[in-house]
């Protein structure tokens, strides 16, 4: 069968991967039940969900280590079922499956990847050079890799993928496991790579790192893809902002609640969780009618919905948390 001029390779489709109704199961549970993903090239995409719920799955179908049951997928424009060799060469696949081998140095890893690529011997030391520079490995490069720190061995397992050059790049939880500054350094390493041209295929658990990074985000429950949008689109399906006064007096917990009667009232905590933007009109308003009622609160609280709001009611159904983030007073 003939294949266009975009799908050789030279002119990357300005589509990195698509799927349309992939599915997998093992044994009799469904893991993945149909998904439809399209994520242009040069973003970074991230893939959410709680344990289990087939993200790792999805790495290893789109990066051809294991095949999908049903569904078409195209990879950096070669579709993964008739040309899984071309979608491996655009690729590259780093983190829970590590490439990283402990007992040689950080160095004679990359120099194991450049054969692998077959580059030459000039050629491999100085892209190894290069790399170990680029990633702060460069005074560590002599020794075992399993003296390294997680941040180090990640930093190396990335290092490793750019041997080859990839277009897209799958990154199965990067950060799990790191402390803060390491988590940091991973994510200017992504967007220094998206500034580069590479797509980023991304699984987290940390929906922070999702908030950071990725262009699209789609949250993975039950096999199938509950939502997907920026992070700003998810947030708004899910409502979940909303003032909270509380008071220690209960005659003035009364006296509120009957003022503010769209008010979810909490008699146990004394607490009025109050719908809303927290916007600074909007908390006027609320203070110039506890103002008219002649009660004060003893704490207010603004509460704007975030990812973990959106991840908590698409994942399990639950209520949106009530988690005060910013007390006012
Ligand atoms: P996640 O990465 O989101 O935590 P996984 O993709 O690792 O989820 O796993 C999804 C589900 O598929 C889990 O229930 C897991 O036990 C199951 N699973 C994954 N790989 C295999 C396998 N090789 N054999 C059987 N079950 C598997």
């Amino acid at each position: 069968m003939p294949t266009s001029s975009r799908d050789d390779g030279r002119h990357p489709s300005p589509t990195a991967v698509s799927t349309a109704g992939l599915r997998k199961s093992y044994g009799g549970k469904t893991v993945l039940d149909g998904i439809d993903l399209h994520i242009p090239a040069g973003s970074v995409f991230a893939l959410l969900g709680p344990n289990g719920a087939g993200k790792t799955t999805a790495v290893k179908i789109l990066s051809t280590l294991v095949a999908a049951d049903g569904g078409q997928a195209r990879v950096a424009g070669h579709d993964l079922a008739g040309d899984p060799q071309a979608v491996r060469a655009a690729i590259g696949v780093t983190g829970q499956f590590s490439a990283v081998d402990g007992l040689i140095t950080g160095e004679e890893n990359m120099l194991l990847m450049a054969d692998l690529h077959h580059l030459s011997r000039h050629g491999g030391r100085r892209v190894a050079a290069d790399l170990l520079e680029r990633f702060g490995l460069a005074e560590a490069a002599k020794k075992p890799a399993s003296t390294y720190s997680g941040g180090m061995k990640r930093r190396l397992d990335i290092a490793m993928t750019l041997v080859g050059n990839p277009r897209i790049i799958f990154l199965d939880e990067p950060t799990t496991g790191l402390d803060p500054r390491s988590r940091h350094n991973m994510w200017r390493i992504v967007r220094e790579l998206v500034s580069e041209g590479v797509t980023v295929f991304l699984t987290t658990q940390y929906l922070q790192e999702a908030d950071e990074l990725a262009d699209r985000i789609a949250v993975l429950n039950d096999g199938r893809i509950a939502a997907e949008g920026t992070a700003e689109e998810l947030k708004r399906i899910v409502p979940g902002g909303h003032v909270r006064l509380r008071f220690t007096d209960p005659v003035a917990y009364r006296s509120a609640a009957s003022a503010l009667h769209e008010a979810s009232p909490d008699e146990e905590s004394l607490a009025l969780r109050i719908p809303g933007d927290g916007s600074q009109r909007e908390l006027r308003a609320l203070l110039d009618r506890l103002d008219a009622a002649g009660v004060e609160a003893d704490e207010l609280t603004v509460h704007t919905t975030d990812l973990d709001d959106v991840f908590l009611a698409l994942t399990a159904g639950a209520d949106v948390p009530d988690h005060p983030e910013e007390t006012v007073r």
